[in-house]
């Protein structure tokens, strides 16, 4: 039984891989996108969502195969894979037929995003009607090295359990908050207004703040990763997860709003992925930051770089996760943080670390735990 909220044909179906023949119930062939043969040798194998090349002998799960086309990481892959089918990390129910062809459901009502205002109204509101349960703070002070005051600055809170979800949305409604359009809201089957959070998805959120100060989004680090099938050369399973209601009667999508931390005048703005990070990085630094959903997700970067470069911002530090040396996909999410601050008259320059720490909090928590020792 597979963790995932898709299958490998709907990755298939993704990729528009050219499906060969379907030999029995437990192979379909087809091209491979790797080697780019056009034999049908790339088996496919539903009942274990794997896949093998008899070609170009490549072999993986299906965050692998998406992220070998697309040059992406495994969290990466997943977000990506789940945007765009719609499923917001959760199981698949009669999506794709087990032997799955190409075709899809039925497109559900989407809701047009809500104006920002409202959006940050409503979040703030619901966050001030979750609490933080003790496991999660305590990983948030002794994992991440945060204050009790900088946990509740943040705001981080823990999802609340699915059965909470229709009555947290009736009191938004009632206290004259938006729900519609709001990402993460949505109509369920019996027609009320209920927010997306399920057991398998539980977590804390991160709130994601944009350079004006309000709140875009809010992001949910996983309890339990999901984990991509194989059990191959795959690293870990996706931690992060957007809340999201894309592919949900009168949903809406997370996008991908860029966090931003610190003084929005800053001369010296440093950019890397991840909010959580972000927040890390300038509770040790006080430094400002920048992050994007991904490394990848560079898009708005482009209004923020504008914004930042009007504001008296001189230079952009891009702090992309170390792994920007061997990975193409945030290499290639490194690059775009430099012709995007060149294009906005700013100067950047790489900053580089002990690739023993793949992120800028590993690296300056372990600075900092270092210094208190020697203390
Ligand atoms: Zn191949």
């Amino acid at each position: 039984m597979s963790d995932f909220p898709f299958t490998i044909m709907d990755v298939a179906y993704l990729l528009r891989l050219n499906i060969r023949r379907r030999g029995n119930p437990l192979v379909v062939y087809a091209d491979c996108p790797i080697c780019g043969e056009h034999r049908g040798r790339l088996g496919l194998y539903p009942q274990t969502n794997t896949w093998h090349c008899f070609h170009c002998g490549e072999t993986g799960g299906m965050l692998r195969l998406y992220g070998q086309v697309h040059c992406t990481d495994n969290s990466q892959s997943f977000r990506e894979i789940c945007d765009t089918l719609a499923v917001g990390g959760f199981p698949a129910e009669n999506r794709a037929p087990s032997r799955g062809g190409p075709e899809r459901p039925t497109e559900m009502p989407a809701s047009g995003r809500a104006p920002e205002r409202e959006i940050h109204r409503t979040y703030k509101a619901l966050l001030s009607m979750l609490t933080l349960t003790q496991a999660h703070r305590e990983h948030l002070r002794t994992v991440r090295g945060l204050t009790d005051a900088e946990i509740d600055d943040f705001g981080f809170k823990s999802t609340p359990p699915g059965r909470l979800c229709q009555e947290l949305t009736r009191k938004l409604t009632e206290q004259g908050f938006l729900v519609q359009g709001v990402p993460g809201f949505y109509v369920d089957d019996r027609g009320k207004w209920t927010v997306k959070f399920y057991q398998r998805t539980s977590g804390f959120l991160i709130p994601q703040y944009g350079v004006d100060g309000l709140l875009h989004g809010l992001q949910i680090r996983l309890d339990t990763p999901i984990r991509d099938g194989s059990g191959s050369t795959e690293k870990k399973g996706a931690k992060y997860l957007p809340l999201s209601s894309s592919g949900k009667n009168f949903g809406v999508t997370s996008g991908s709003p860029v966090h931003f931390v610190g003084d929005p005048h800053a001369r010296v703005v440093y950019v890397t992925e991840g909010a959580l990070k972000a927040d890390i990085a300038h509770a040790i630094t006080g430094r400002t930051f920048a992050a994007t959903v991904g490394a990848n997700n560079t898009g708005g970067l482009d209004e923020l770089f504008s914004f930042l470069s009007r504001n008296g911002t001189e230079e952009i530090i891009e702090a992309e996760d170390m792994d920007k040396h061997h990975n193409a996909g945030v290499f290639r999410g490194a690059c775009a943080v430099h012709n995007l601050a060149l294009k906005h008259n700013m100067a950047c320059r790489q900053l580089n670390w002990d690739p023993a720490y793949k992120g800028i909090d590993d690296w300056l928590l372990a600075v900092k735990r270092n210094k208190n020792i020697k203390e």
